[in-house]
């Protein structure tokens, strides 16, 4: 791949595309069912067994013969009880019926259920036998729940592909495959760069900052939207602003991540070592790969990618994504965003890479001016009256402004010109949840 001049705006989806040009899902592995949420199935799972196995019935009442109801109220007496779970023993003839409780299995003889509801209890006939009445005509198959009627043997129960919801968990459980193969979820590891940050101690507390320091954000927020999306995080710790802390920290990252994520030490000043160390590692690996960019978005400019070969044991030749994250916290959250979780779903096994984008409308408006780049600006998506997604600026867009990020569900996609009239629709990049839609109508019937 060529290499570009630092100095030259590249557009973002040039550098989406050059990000994702060498991603690919990691090798599936096998897991327990139960800790396969929100993985990416790697192969189709086939139903081995009908689900349900066998007839059941949907509701408690009384098994019959639809025949005996067809004048219904009629008089039927009880010849058992099946509970879910017990195999019948007795069918129903002409004139009786069984007492049953839902997901029982449907006696032979049987070919409706009368629900309990509709029925009167009479007592013990003159034959000493518990009767009852049945108040309704009941027809063939009433509440029946068939056999494979949620899925055949032979069926497709989750597709590969299929990013796993609790209720795939569920899906596969019914079919019993407790073990399923899944591509991993990348160990995605953290490492921050900075003389001037102020860890919190491990019980919490915060140190009192001395003249020129700052407290350190971007660990935190990094490893808990790591933690969000999905992935599985690894704490790298703080690299000191010099050459051998920066290449130690990512020597061991190679060593135990499918993917890192640097913050600071990408710009053009004095002390900004981690493009200079992914400079040089990657040229130790073959160069070529590394890209130290100018990406036309605001914020988020100074990025590098690079692609390193990974030191973990049984890693092979395999490749590692390493993003040089700009230092300011809004900026390094951008940049994640916008391009290194694309990469980052493709190794997890996504099909798609990018998170889907939405159109909403513009209010207040997002005016800004012709600098050549796109401007991501941190906007709060609401639902409006009508149904449509209106997207409002948070205010404080500065890349040091994190408070205004924390008030953002999205970042509205403005690109370069005088802005989005009000009104108008922009496109949305969508990280939060959205607060409920407000109607002025009445609520739902619906329970
Ligand atoms: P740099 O990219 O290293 O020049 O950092 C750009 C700006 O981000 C500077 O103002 C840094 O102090 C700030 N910064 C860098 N890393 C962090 C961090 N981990 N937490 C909070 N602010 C940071
Ligand atoms: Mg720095």
């Amino acid at each position: 791949m060529p290499g570009h001049d630092y100095e030259t705006l590249v557009p973002l989806a040039e550098v989406q595309r050059l990000a994702l040009e060498p991603a690919r899902p990691l090798a599936p592995v096998h897991l327990p069912v139960d800790e396969a949420l929100g993985c990416v199935l790697a192969s189709d799972v086939v139903a081995a067994e009908d689900v349900p196995p066998f007839a059941n019935t949907a509701m408690d009442g009384y098994a019959v013969r639809s025949g005996d109801t067809a004048g219904a109220p009629v008089d039927l007496t009880v010849v058992g009880v099946l509970g879910a779970g017990t195999a019948p023993t007795v069918a129903v003839g002409p004139g009786e019926a069984i007492q049953i409780m839902t997901g029982a299995p449907i006696p032979p003889g049987a070919d409706g259920i009368a629900i309990v509801e509709r029925i009167e209890a009479l007592g013990a006939g003159p034959d000493g036998r518990l009767r009852v009445r049945v108040l309704d005509v009941v027809e063939p198959g009433y509440h029946f729940r068939a056999a494979g009627s949620d899925l055949a043997a032979g069926s497709l129960a989750v597709a590969a592909g299929t990013v796993l919801s609790p209720a795939h968990i569920g899906v596969l459980a019914s079919v019993g495959a407790g073990v399923v193969s899944v591509h991993p979820r990348p160990r995605v590891g953290v490492m921050i760069t900075g003389d001037e940050l102020v860890e919190l101690a491990a019980d919490g507390s915060a140190p009192p900052l001395s003249p020129g320091q700052i407290r350190d954000s971007n660990r935190h927020a990094m490893l808990a939207t790591l933690r969000r999306d999905g992935f599985e995080a690894v704490d790298l710790g703080l690299a000191a602003d010099t050459e051998a802390a920066v290449t130690a920290g990512l020597e061991r990252a190679l060593h135990s991540c499918d993917a890192v994520l640097t913050t600071g030490g990408v710009s053009k000043g004095e002390f900004d070592y981690v493009k200079v160390v992914l400079g040089k590692l990657g040229a130790l690996a073959g160069g070529g790969d590394v890209h130290e960019l100018s990406v036309a978005i605001r914020p988020a400019k100074p990025l590098v990618i690079c692609w390193l070969p990974s030191t973990a044991a049984g890693g092979g030749s395999r490749l590692v994504p390493v993003f040089g994250l700009p230092g300011n916290p809004v900026s390094s959250l951008v940049s994640y965003q916008s391009i290194a979780l694309p990469v980052l779903r493709v190794l997890a096994g996504h099909p798609a890479a990018a998170p889907p984008t939405v159109p909403a409308v513009a209010a207040g408006g997002l005016q800004r001016h012709r600098d050549g780049k796109t401007h991501l600006v941190r906007i709060e998506a609401r639902w409006g009256d009508d149904g449509r997604l209106i997207a409002r600026s948070v205010g404080g867009q500065m890349s040091h402004q994190l408070g205004g990020m924390a008030l953002a569900n999205g970042l509205a996609i403005v690109p370069d010109g005088e802005g989005v009239p009000e009104g108008d629709l922009v496109q949305v990049i969508l990280f939060g949840p959205i607060e409920p839609y407000v109607s002025s109508s009445a609520g739902s019937t619906e329970t």
